[in-house]
């Protein structure tokens, strides 16, 4: 039995896709070289991960492995959802690969053209038991597909019989659902038949997924896993994905375990499921969140008041707050006391991973509803000088950046630990931030931004917290900034500590840490020490990749055949706008995997509902957000507007003309994007958006689209009033509410201009998961994003569909939109079209660059910086 080892892929593995985020290339080898040592005999290589440059980081990465010969003496497995990826890795290895993995989901064709591809590089591969129908969940269809895979391979493409090894699919039993209980011996007798039906193939699987009912519980899980390969391995299975380091011996299972493992497996009684689960709970007397009784409410009053602060049970606060102001002394004795206690164990739970944010959000907000109604009672008692905060901390979001929802959450959560935090809120100059930490007498600086703009104006403040003599730390987050550029561009701009914090569930470590006078100095100490490491890798990356000369990565554009195609026309040409766009059309187009992530639960919808860990504060937490989201959608609350536009438009150099009429002779406007310049791997093209639509000189009539869409109209409003009501949490939820309405505008507004505006895809039919994983033809790149990082493509985006005037959508100086909850891009409909990542330029790009779009050369460098440092 052949174990594939599995930690480095950046979709399974938390910690290795850390490494890889932040470049840190050579611990990454320690874990492909730790797998090796503890017995993988294959080893899985998986970079796909957003907003990560899969091809290119798989490149790296095995090269390095091959200068490793204690790593490169097991086969590489390429395993990648793109095929482009694969290709690039297949190139990249040396001896025998395992492409992971090809299937017949999109037809015969594809199937055979990437086999062939696969046998020119001599590799293996793994089909999966999937096609046209989807995935094959019966005996019937695995052994069905893969027959037909295994002729197709040996017949047409004269794939070696043994160079074929089928994954027939490992799926979750013990589920509670009852058509699951048959998946584990479907998958066993499957590896029989397919063995007998298809002589010198190869059988393996995904073994973990069979125990994914039992996350968080490995002595169920590493019992399941032995049986199921026990098993499996008896009736033909020759390899799978396992942590061997963590598999339990199949003789060694305490036998009640087994059996009732077995009973599952097998699918042996009707209550096989109900008796593990119930063993289960004995086995690892699983922290189960012990419930107080109902009879709460007969505690004495300071645990009443800890109860509803841990449990974030707004009820009875108030009558409790009252109950015990009376009580005491002093009113402020209530909140040093019992209120104080009840948040200290909060930031404990919290801090121990027993409890999640949205919680601690909803116990911050009884207590500020409990404070809220002490304070005038402090302020009567002329006691103003009130409790001590362990530390004071000046938070904004950067000028030209209106992007909040993490900053409050941190807020929120610092709050909560008893530190005092003063929010200055969004767009924010550095001239009032560094003012206010001064007249605070602040302990630390806490930046905050989204888009990449404000990258540079963190910087810029760093420069002017050193030109003005401070020396307290800076604190850095939101999505875009990460511990690369923070060790890169703001670390060394100031010589105070600056530390970027990755979320909200950091603060808390890290400003306990700057705040402790012993642990101070380490601390700073080990983050210069780490940053110091990461500006080095940086630059010796930067060393070795090399930026092509402008001309010379033009020469390598994308040549699509223009000859042989035809750009579909469209139905409607011109601009079209939705005022007040219907809110309840647009929530079975939602995406809430990054609403979970907001909240920091990690995991992907639906499944992130199921899961032990967090499932059930997922489902509470979607709970809340349907409650308001209806709330919203009856009452009007927020409103949805859009424009979108098609244009005729060509090809001329790297730029796009866009045209007001159909004979192409009024020109409306010119895009200007720029082109990928690194050296790409093997004959790849260097690409522009431009090369997406037919240049002027083959005459083809093309087309071009763009829209701007916001759910963001009223949204701030409503915030304002939660947040009078001292309700953060419904403040922060209407917001993240409001950014998930948006993208699924965007999401609507593309599909109705395919199928209805444009019209070229009039028969798509597809199921609001397949338009999350952009099945569709065509694509919509948003401006700032790095198919096209410059932000002042917005501008011509503004001006050619009239955006502020038809959406309320204005731009910030910074070219962020307000409202926050607002998306815009372009519309490409060429089937080749595709995202892709434009890192650095040279500067002979920007040269050229300021020249067509008429910027002078260092306003250009200035929003081009992050591309060319
Ligand atoms: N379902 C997601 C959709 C937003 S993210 C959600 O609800 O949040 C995907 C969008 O980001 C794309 O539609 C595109 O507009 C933009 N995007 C992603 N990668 C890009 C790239 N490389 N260049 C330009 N735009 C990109």
């Amino acid at each position: 039995f052949v174990n594939v080892g599995e930690r480095t892929n950046v979709t399974g593995s938390r910690r290795f896709a850390t490494l890889i985020k932040n470049e840190d290339y050579e611990t990454a080898l320690e874990v492909a070289r730790d797998q090796v040592e503890n017995g993988a005999q294959l080893i899985d290589i998986n970079m796909d991960a957003g907003m990560l440059d899969a091809e290119s980081a798989i490149v790296r990465f095995l090269n390095l492995i091959a200068a490793e010969p204690d790593i490169s003496r097991v086969p590489i497995m390429l395993d990648s959802s793109r095929w482009e990826v694969i290709e690039t890795g297949l190139a990249c290895i040396q001896g025998k690969g395992v492409v992971n993995s090809i299937s017949l989901k999109e037809g015969t064709e594809d199937f055979l053209a990437k086999a062939r591809q696969i046998r020119r590089y001599g590799a293996a591969v793994i089909v999966m038991a999937f096609d046209e129908e989807g995935q094959a969940d019966t005996l019937e269809r695995k052994v069905t597909i893969c027959r037909r895979a295994y002729q197709l391979l040996t017949e047409q493409v004269g794939f070696p019989a043994e160079d074929i090894i089928f994954d027939p699919n490992i799926f979750a039993v013990a589920t509670g659902i009852e058509e699951h209980n048959e998946y584990a011996k479907a998958f066993i007798t499957a590896c029989e038949q397919i063995k007998a039906a298809c002589p010198h193939v190869l059988v393996s699987g995904g073994v973990s997924n069979i125990s994914f009912a039992f996350r968080g519980n490995d002595t169920v899980r590493e019992a399941m896993h032995a049986a199921f390969l026990y098993h499996a391995i008896n009736a033909g299975m020759d390899m799978g994905i396992v942590n061997a380091g963590q598999l339990a011996v199949y003789d060694e299972l305490p036998k009640p375990l087994l059996e009732a493992v077995e009973d599952v497996l097998f699918n042996r009684r009707e209550d096989a499921t109900d008796r593990l689960v119930n063993l289960a709970n004995t086995l690892q007397g699983r922290r189960k969140r012990k419930r107080v009784p109902k009879a709460w409410r007969k505690l004495s009053v300071e645990e009443r008041l800890s109860y509803a602060l841990v449990e974030g049970i707004l009820e009875y606060i108030e009558a409790d707050t009252e109950e015990a102001r009376l009580k005491y002394e002093r009113p402020i004795q209530v909140i040093e006391g019992p209120l104080m206690d009840g948040m200290d164990r909060v930031g404990e739970l919290f801090g121990a991973g027993k409890m999640f944010l949205p919680q601690v959000i909803k116990s911050a907000q009884v207590m500020k509803r409990s404070v809220a109604q002490l304070v005038p009672y402090i302020e009567k008692e002329q006691a103003k000088e009130a409790r001590h905060s362990r530390g004071k901390i000046v938070m904004a979001t950067v000028k030209g950046d209106v992007h909040d929802i993490g900053k409050n959450i941190v807020g929120v959560v610092l709050g909560c630990n008893n530190y005092e935090v003063i929010d200055l809120g969004v767009m924010v100059s550095a001239e009032d931030i560094l003012a206010s930490a001064r007249k605070e007498n602040a302990d630390m600086i806490g930046l905050s931004g989204l888009i990449t703009p404000s990258l540079d104006e963190m910087v810029y403040v760093a420069k002017e917290m050193e030109r003005e003599g401070f020396r307290i730390p800076l604190l850095i987050g939101g999505a875009t900034t990460s511990k690369v550029h923070t060790a890169v561009q703001i670390e060394p701009a100031y010589s105070g500590s600056t530390i970027h914090v990755k979320d909200a569930s950091r603060s808390v470590g890290v400003v306990s840490d700057l705040m402790h006078n012993e642990r101070r100095e380490a601390f700073a100490e080990q983050t210069r020490e780490e940053y110091a490491e990461i500006r080095e890798r940086r630059a010796n990356h930067r060393r070795q990749t090399k930026l092509l000369p402008f001309s010379v990565a033009q020469s390598r554009k994308s040549t699509l055949d223009w000859r042989n195609y035809q750009p579909p026309l469209p139905h409607h040409i011109g601009i079209q706008v939705f005022e007040d766009y219907p809110l309840a059309e647009l929530i079975d187009y939602i995406d809430w995997s990054p609403f979970f992530t907001t909240w920091g639960l990690r995991g992907k919808y639906p499944n992130i509902l199921e899961t032990p860990e967090v499932g059930e504060e997922a489902r509470k937490l979607l709970r809340d957000a349907e409650a308001l989201l209806r709330v919203i959608v009856e009452e009007k609350r927020i409103q949805a507007r859009a424009v979108v536009g098609i244009f005729p438009a060509n090809g001329v150099g790297d730029d796009t003309e866009i045209y007001a009429d159909t004979a192409r002779t009024t020109p409306l406007a010119t895009l200007h994007h720029l082109r990928q310049q690194t050296e790409q791997p093997f004959t790849r093209p260097n690409l522009s958006l431009g090369d997406f639509i037919a240049p002027k000189t083959t005459g083809v009539p093309d087309y071009i689209g763009a829209f701007a869409v916001t759910t963001g109209i009223g949204v701030a409003e409503l915030c304002t009033e939660f947040e009078q009501q001292h309700n953060d949490y419904n403040s922060i939820m209407v917001k993240a509410l409001a950014d998930r309405l948006a993208e699924a505008l965007a999401e609507h507004m593309h599909q109705h201009v395919r199928k209805t505006l444009w019209g070229y895809a009039a028969d798509e039919r597809l199921r609001n998961e397949d338009l999350i994983r952009e099945k569709y033809r065509g694509i919509r790149p948003a401006p700032g994003y790095p198919a096209c990082p410059d932000h002042n493509q917005k501008r011509v985006l503004f001006a050619l569909l009239n955006v502020t005037e038809n959406t309320g959508i204005a731009l910030t100086e910074s070219l962020a939109m307000v409202p926050a909850a607002s998306v815009s891009g372009w519309y490409y409909s060429h089937p080749e079209a595709r995202y892709f990542s434009i890192s650095r330029v040279g500067d002979d790009q920007v040269t050229d660059y300021a020249a067509r779009t008429g910027m002078d050369l260092e306003t250009a460098k200035r929003w081009l910086n992050p591309l060319l440092t």
